[in-house]
């Protein structure tokens, strides 16, 4: 059984404020041995639970961010970017037979620790056929078209609440309990490390491949919290601006959906200014 581990930041234990994950501050030096942590507790769930390799694919920012020489030995990862699929690289592999969102956070515009969709800010909004996508729910789109299952979970409570919206089979486990966007009541490492673990291992048994989903359509909405950044990514080739804030993409395959998507988000995060927006 091979298990692919997505491993973003924001919903890592500890973590609630934005030096705590952005690369290069004393703060993110200190989170990435939690974010590790929480890491290696769901390596050791999914062994524990008769997984026989897992990939670990590195999610965050610069997706340079978990202590290498901290990782379960039996893990392989894959750090770094530009990557096809992004936040959910690997899942291609014919051998995957499940994925766990370790560390994922609430999406744009919603409540929760560090809640946003892609860009820190910037995006308001973002709807896949009018329900509301985090990130979390297009990377299972993602999945689901390879026929694999979302069988962890873990964050905020927030983050898990929303997680039965895209994986109402998987386990979940939070680390802490979002009180704002900026605070939260954490459990320390040693205690979500028991957590995680117990729920890897109770998810591996939710590793079985389906059948891949194929022939759907998609159409994405994104909302921006300025005007210039519609009008910049309606360059875009297939994407118009709908709005004022707002434009519309659609796609034929979860595989094209992500890519157009992350190709919005690099425009937009181009087109910011830095103290206007
Ligand atoms: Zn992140």
């Amino acid at each position: 059984m091979r298990v692919l581990i997505s491993a973003d930041m924001e919903g890592a234990t500890g973590v609630t404020w934005p030096d705590d994950c952005e690369p290069g501050n004393p703060a993110w030096q200190r989170c990435r041995t939690m974010f590790t942590s929480d890491v290696n507790a769901a390596i050791a769930g999914f062994f524990d639970g008769g997984a026989t390799s897992v990939l670990v694919n590195e999610a965050h920012a610069t997706m340079r961010n978990l202590l290498l020489e901290d990782l379960d030995p039996r893990a392989e990862m894959l750090t770094g970017r530009h990557k096809d699929l992004s936040m959910v690289e690997g899942i291609q592999h014919p051998g995957v037979s499940g994925v766990a969102f370790v560390g994922y956070h609430t999406g744009a515009g919603t409540d929760g620790v560090l809640a946003h969709t892609y860009l820190a800010n910037s995006i308001t909004g973002v709807w896949v056929d009018t329900v509301p996508a985090d990130e979390g729910y297009l990377n299972a789109l993602v999945a689901a078209e390879f026929g694999v299952p979302v069988v962890l979970v873990t964050g905020d409570d927030l983050a898990c609440r929303d997680a039965a919206a895209y994986a109402p089979a998987a386990v979940t486990a939070a680390v802490k309990d979002c009180v704002s966007r900026y605070a939260a009541v954490c459990r320390p490492p040693a205690v979500t490390f028991e957590l995680i673990r117990a729920a890897a291992k109770q998810s591996a048994a939710l590793c079985v491949r389906a059948e891949p989903v194929t022939g759907r359509t998609f159409q994405v909405e994104v909302e921006f919290d300025a005007a210039h950044l519609a009008a910049a990514t309606a360059a875009v080739p297939t994407v118009t601006r709908t709005d004022v804030r707002r434009v519309a993409f659609s796609a034929d395959s979860a595989y094209t959906m992500i890519r157009a998507f992350k190709t919005v988000t690099t425009v937009a995060a181009a087109a910011v200014e830095n103290r206007y927006g």
